[in-house]
């Protein structure tokens, strides 16, 4: 089939994912963009939502492969924010007028379930914002209890449909139990956001297009793809990083076949290219997610190398973005960006 007949598709097949993914001729990929980029347009509208990270910790229980905060990463000095701390950066975010906070950190039992409830209690009581967690797999009850806390989204990526592959990286967890996690958490009320890592050794793109279908399947709010970026801490040191024009088009595919859900330009992108991030939205993304881990953590939550602004002072990098941004013709939106599938909302 003529790639126009695909693009104008309302559904797409799996075949039909695997070759818009494998375009290759400038052309047709400049085709693909302009598709995704029309998708955006129709079911976001002209708004880039921001959320605003604290990455609080880099102790990490978990042995993924492909991360550089994993346990036994040596090489990499270890801390942990105070509650304080992060209170105090979630000042800063909201009184930059950003309606999102995202608590992210290593698989960290340190923090509690009681002073993550805490923690959203209080930063619920002083701002008014969501707050979405990403703090890897963590037992049912604390979900649940984080949820009456009053957090909004879960994000947990999947990483990888693919079976053997999420085993291999994951030492030998399940990919069906992270599932069965994404699964509980939008049933209990949660927005959801999963993903992959696009670029990973032995990723197929027939692997690619099953982690479309299988954002498309769990129907989640949010699907992040993240190029895969080495780090020079784990076994994957020296595979090579994920190749822009492939990150951009699973973007662009993700946004044509996932329509009204919000896909984020990663931080990553600008690792792999100056001005990733913008070539992300121009293939379709609707979010940019800032770092304000403030100094001295800001350059030692190092899940992959080169990471992008991680010298800059976290409130200057703001008005470099909204410029970026409203250059290309977009406009930061002022909204928590909640999901646009309002059966989704509660
Ligand atoms: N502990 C949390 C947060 C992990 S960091 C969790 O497990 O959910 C957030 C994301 O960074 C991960 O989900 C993964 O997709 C991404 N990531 C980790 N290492 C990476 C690398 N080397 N290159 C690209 N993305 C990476």
């Amino acid at each position: 089939m003529i790639l126009n007949d695909i693009l104008n598709k309302e559904n797409l097949t799996k075949e039909e994912l695997i070759s818009l993914l494998s375009i290759e001729n400038e052309i047709q990929i400049n085709k693909l963009f302009k598709k995704a980029s029309e998708v955006r347009e129709k079911y976001c509208g002209n708004e880039i939502h921001l959320r605003g990270i604290i990455e609080f910790s880099n102790y990490c229980e978990q042995y993924c492969l492909y991360c550089g905060i994993r346990k036994g990463s040596n090489g990499i000095k270890r801390f942990r924010m105070s509650f304080d701390e992060i209170i105090e950066t979630a000042n800063i975010i909201n009184q930059l007028g950003i309606k999102t906070i995202v608590l992210q950190s290593g698989e960290d039992s340190f923090y509690t379930k009681d002073f993550i409830s805490n923690l959203i209690k209080e930063l619920k009581d002083k701002f008014d914002v969501a707050i979405t967690l990403s703090l890897g797999e963590r037992n049912f009850e604390e979900y649940q209890e984080w949820k009456t806390a009053g957090a909004d989204r879960y994000l947990l990526k999947h990483e990888t449909a693919n079976e053997i592959l999420f085993s291999f990286l994951h030492n030998k967890q399940k990919l069906k139990d992270r599932l069965d996690h994404l699964i509980f958490l939008k049933e209990i009320g949660y927005q959801i956001g999963t993903g992959n890592i696009v670029g990973l050794p032995h990723q197929t793109l027939e692997d690619i297009a099953n982690d479309l279908i299988l954002c498309k399947k769990y129907d989640v709010d949010m699907a992040s793809f993240s190029p895969f970026v080495p780090s020079k801490l784990t076994p994957f040191y020296n595979q090579p990083k994920c190749n822009l024009n492939l990150i951009l088009k699973t973007m662009a595919v993700a946004r044509i076949y996932l329509k009204n859900t919000h896909i984020p330009a990663t931080t990553a992108l600008a690792t792999l290219e100056e001005d990733g991030r913008e070539k992300g939205i121009l293939a379709g993304a609707n979010v940019v997610m800032p770092s304000f881990t403030p100094f001295p953590f800001r350059d030692k939550y190092l899940i992959y190398d080169n990471k992008r602004c991680i010298t800059e002072d976290p409130i200057g990098c703001l008005p470099c973005l909204s410029v970026r941004i409203n250059m290309l013709g977009f406009e930061v939106s002022k909204s928590k960006g909640d999901s646009f599938k309002k059966e989704n909302l509660n």
